[in-house]
């Protein structure tokens, strides 16, 4: 029964206001050793190490009194938040007006693929299929044929661009340089179907961006 009270008085003080305990309900709050150590007349813990982190009062000295009423009488605090943004109207800007502007890309940026000719407009592609069997998303498809003067050529050269995950192997593996990823990174669509590269697309792109991959092809090449 003591033991029953306990617990209820336990309960109820624990809810309200901290409250000394006689030696009765502190034995029978012995089960709750982890809440109450056998020393303590009070369910709250007395700490000392707890840190002050507001200012407290604020200070009734008269110099700071004046100094508070001045500052609030005169906006300081919104004046020097007006100067702050007054400063950065002259700063220069942290950001650019995508997509009219558009921020600096290294050489070595991974964007959408293309297949490049030489400059005689011959294919460069010799259908090694090293790009093929490299590609870790088994992205690429290439069949293909010898032609009748002997060169060996892709018939079919597909990939899917939503398998691909930009690794750049591809572009490693290949000896001739031929499919590169370019710097266009703007070739969003709105079905799965038009991400699903073939040899034509791949080498328009190609044709289309060659002087910015030549560029960085040769920006890079001591490092390759
Ligand atoms: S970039 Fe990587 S994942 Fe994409 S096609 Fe090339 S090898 Fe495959
Ligand atoms: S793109 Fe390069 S690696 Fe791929 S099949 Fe053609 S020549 Fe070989």
């Amino acid at each position: 029964m003591a033991g029953r009270l306990g617990l209820v008085g336990f309960r109820v003080g624990h809810l309200r206001s901290p409250a000394p305990l006689g030696p009765g309900l502190a034995s029978s709050w012995s089960a709750y050793g982890h809440l109450l150590r056998p020393n303590e007349t009070s369910r709250i813990p007395i700490r000392s190490n707890y840190k002050q982190v507001n200012p407290g009062d604020p200070s009734m000295a008269w110099k700071d009194m004046t100094d508070r009423g001045a500052e609030r009488m005169f906006f300081v605090e919104i004046c020097r938040g007006l100067g702050l943004t007054l400063a950065h109207l002259f700063k220069e800007p942290a950001t650019i007006n995508y997509p009219f502007e558009k921020g600096p890309l290294s050489p070595r940026f991974r964007g959408e693929h293309a297949l490049r000719r030489y400059p005689s407009g011959e294919e460069r592609c010799i259908a090694c299929k090293l790009c093929e069997a490299i590609c870790p998303a088994q992205a690429i498809t290439i069949e293909a044929e010898e032609r009748t003067d002997g060169s060996r050529r892709t018939t079919r050269y597909d990939i899917d661009m939503t398998k691909c995950i930009y690794c750049g192997f591809c572009q490693e593996a290949c000896p001739v340089d031929a499919i590169v990823e370019g710097p266009n990174f703007e070739f969003s669509t709105e079905t799965h179907e038009e991400l699903m590269y073939n040899k034509e697309k791949l080498l328009n792109n190609g044709d289309k961006w060659e002087a910015e991959i030549a560029a960085n092809l040769q920006a890079d090449y001591l490092y390759r």
